[in-house]
């Protein structure tokens, strides 16, 4: 009796039902993978190909094939990547991983898909050195544009995994409103009872209007960023969309061009620009750490001071913590 039971036992466990089995998900950046991890939830298993930490996030540009890339490639049943030739890198990875649903491009998501393009070149061509001949790929440090992000990311998981498609839908309309009140404060947000609402003033620059129509105070990022009122020079192109989104004024790049290091002549006229302006702020992203050559050279010729920030987020982080300290940063800089 007991070794039947035993034995019925056994057979109970053989006949549950498997643990279901997760979409691996691979990313080229660790903020694609925080995006995915809010819309993903318990149905993915995320990697990220590139590492951040509080110090310093890997260059996007640049970055080298790891032996790490292929095995997690080659298993992928979706690989996200920002596109608009930011990870130049990618199609070989995926070439070497032999994966056919990427090779195809089946499983293949460019998460800036449908999301305004700043710095479109005049000519499509790298022939001057510039890396960016598609304009402006650094889109994420636009709220709005990680909330375009997560939405592109949510309707390809519904498209590879249908069964969980109300998980998915409601997995993203959660990380949106908590994106939503991030942004724009609890008081806005349920006056306005519109979440999407919202976001249309604000990429329209209507939100001024509605404010004073309807008595209401903003608060969140829109105006915690108010106190970043100093104009910044940096090194690369990647603050563009901060800027646009928050209305932070870039002065200038150190850089002459997308990936082109200054010549003389430009870097003269640089510091010339920034005396007359009087520009004491130099902020750029922690990959360029190697450049500090010339940064700390302009940082001392305009009498200024420059910070390295992390423009990606560390392991486990939200978009919203992300956001939320990279704005405390720059407000603590001034
Ligand atoms: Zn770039």
């Amino acid at each position: 009796m007991k070794y039947l039971s035993l034995l019925l036992l056994l057979s109970n466990f053989s006949l549950a039902a498997p643990a279901a089995k997760k979409i691996k998900v691979v990313t080229t950046l660790p903020v694609l993978a925080s995006l995915a991890r809010e819309v993903g939830g318990q149905h993915v298993e995320l990697s990220s190909l590139l590492t951040a930490s509080i110090d310093k996030a890997e260059d996007p540009h640049v970055i080298k094939d790891k032996p790490t890339f292929k095995s997690l490639v080659s298993k992928a049943d979706l690989f996200i990547q920002v596109g608009r030739s930011l990870e130049l890198w990618a199609p070989l990875v995926i070439k070497a991983s032999a994966n056919p649903k990427l090779i195809s491009g089946e499983a293949l998501l460019n998460a800036s898909s449908g999301i305004l393009t700043l710095e479109v070149p005049t000519t499509l061509s790298r022939a001057h050195g510039d890396v960016h001949p598609q304009g402006n790929p650094h889109v994420w440090l636009s709220p709005s544009a990680a909330l375009k992000m997560s939405e592109n990311i949510k309707n390809m998981l519904i498209k590879i995994d249908i069964l969980h498609k109300k998980d998915y839908e409601s997995n993203f309309n959660t990380f949106k409103h908590k994106l939503t009140l991030a942004m724009f404060g609890a008081e806005l947000v349920k006056k306005a009872n519109n979440d999407d609402f919202l976001w249309r003033q604000h990429e329209g620059k209507k939100l001024n209007e509605y404010l004073s129509k309807h008595k209401v105070k903003l608060s969140g990022w829109l105006s915690d960023a108010a106190q970043i009122n100093y104009s910044f020079i940096t090194y690369h192109t990647v603050f563009s969309y901060l800027a646009h989104d928050f209305n932070l004024k870039i002065v200038a790049h150190i850089e002459e061009k997308s990936g082109v290091p200054p010549s003389a002549a430009y870097k003269n006229a640089l510091i010339k620009k920034a005396q007359t302006e009087q520009i004491k702020h130099v902020v750029v992203a922690s990959y360029y750490r190697g450049m500090n050559k010339i940064i700390d050279y302009i940082t001392t010729k305009i009498n200024g001071r420059s910070i390295f920030i992390t423009v990606d987020c560390v392991p486990q982080q939200s978009y919203i913590d992300f956001m939320s300290n990279l704005l405390a940063t720059l407000i603590k800089f001034k």
